[in-house]
């Protein structure tokens, strides 16, 4: 039986990854994660049965700790219990479906410890690509993307030699605005941009595709995942995210990934790779489908794509400030205090005050967050 631990089980990710874990049946979690859920927690624990749980917010850790009391499980907090489940020596693989940059640490530690990542926390290798990458080489553990985009490229990548790839195409549909020019995006709300046209997802990364930033991210995530040149990363827009993405070869030949919008398969893809599973679910139907049509990325209005090559182009420590600042304007926007375009000037802001450091370590990407939250608190 295949074992895994999950950071952050219960957001979109983590619960569609249980939803697979119990579809599958011959899966074990032996750990579980979340920021301060508790009581979603507390079900996952008495379906799923890990041995242990860790919860960052140590109030809700000594909350389930009560609550769990007739059972046989540790209760484990902060970061120190994050990074115990990423490293729990039971776990053979580790799902990163963890919002934001405080996925690094646990991940990092997970790598040293020999853990296979089904990664879908983009946020660490935005931040921390160079140093994971090479770690994950040196340990010899596989990163299993579990983005749609990437999990489409690498499955696109199957069986050819790497040396053959000219370009990545990366898909986008172009978020909820797609469309909009600038003074219509001045006072859209958040209620307006969570509405997104085809996945249902976390609020971060629902705010991050109206921005277009995450498509930013994917982009900084493809880099490093598949060891492409920026200049051979294209983004296509495909409204109604069919395409999963695709790769382009020398002779000019383009392989794709499609389907039905549905994160439960690059999910199980990644748990079960490279073996194909049956996936219960819609299939498409491309006699009803009839059209799948393309468009160029709006870089005028929609910063974000610009803004992430513009971090990419000065690489080192600039990505963390690119990802920092869009963590905090994303949360201030969520909680109503800016606007919309406001998470623009907080992201180009910060990157035009920052002093690249190149090949950053842990510690330094780690400061150039704290610096960047620190300018945002002082001047917004
Ligand atoms: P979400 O907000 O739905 O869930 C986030 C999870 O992380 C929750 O379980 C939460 O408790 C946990 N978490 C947050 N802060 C924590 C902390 N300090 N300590 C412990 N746990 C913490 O987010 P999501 O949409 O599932 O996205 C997760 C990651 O996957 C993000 O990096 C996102 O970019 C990426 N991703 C998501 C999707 C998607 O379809 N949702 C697709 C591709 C990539
Ligand atoms: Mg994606």
């Amino acid at each position: 039986m295949k074992k895994i631990a999950i950071l952050g089980s219960t957001g979109s990710i983590g619960t569609q990854t249980l939803e697979v874990v119990e579809t599958n049946g011959d899966i074990q979690v032996v750990a579980l994660s979340a920021r301060r859920n508790i009581k979603l927690l507390e079900q996952q624990i008495r379906a799923f049965h890990p041995q242990v749980a860790a919860v960052y917010e140590e109030k809700a850790a000594w909350e389930l700790k009560e609550a769990v009391r007739d059972l046989d499980i540790r209760i484990v907090s902060g970061m120190d219990g994050l990074i115990e489940i990423s490293t729990l020596p039971e776990a053979e693989i580790l799902v990163t479906a963890i919002v934001g940059m405080i996925g690094i640490r646990p991940t990092v530690e997970a790598i040293n410890a020999g853990k296979d990542i089904a990664l879908a926390n983009k946020e660490t290798l935005v931040t921390a690509g160079h140093l994971i990458m090479p770690l994950a080489k040196e340990r010899g553990v596989r990163i299993l993307p579990v983005d749609s985009e990437h999990s489409a490229i690498f499955q696109s990548m199957n069986g050819e030699p790497r040396g053959g790839v000219e370009k990545i195409l990366l898909t986008a549909s172009g978020g909820p605005f797609r469309g909009k020019k600038r003074e219509e995006l001045m006072d859209v709300t958040v209620e307006d941009a969570l509405k997104h046209p085809n996945w249902s997802m976390g609020q971060k990364i629902t705010i991050d595709s109206a921005t277009m930033v995450n498509k930013g991210l994917e982009v900084i995530e493809a880099k490093w995942l598949f060891g492409v040149d920026p200049s051979n990363i294209q983004v296509v827009i495909q409204p109604k995210s069919i395409i999963h993405s695709m790769v382009e070869y020398k002779d000019g030949a383009v392989i794709a990934q499609l389907g039905t919008p549905d994160m439960k398969l690059p999910i199980q893809y990644a748990l079960y790779y490279p073996e194909r599973r049956y996936l219960p679910g819609e299939r498409l139907d491309f006699w009803s489908l009839r059209e799948i049509t393309f468009e160029k990325p709006d870089m005028e209005n929609f910063l974000g794509l610009p803004l992430a090559y513009q971090a990419l182009r000065a690489g080192g420590s600039m990505p963390t400030v690119f990802n920092a600042a869009n963590e905090r304007a994303v949360s201030r926007f969520l909680q109503k205090k800016i606007k919309f375009l406001d998470i623009y000037e907080m992201i180009s802001d910060c990157m035009e005050h920052h002093k690249v450091v190149e090949n950053p370590s842990l510690e330094e990407i780690l400061l150039t967050e704290q610096a960047t939250y620190e300018r945002i608190e002082s001047r917004w």
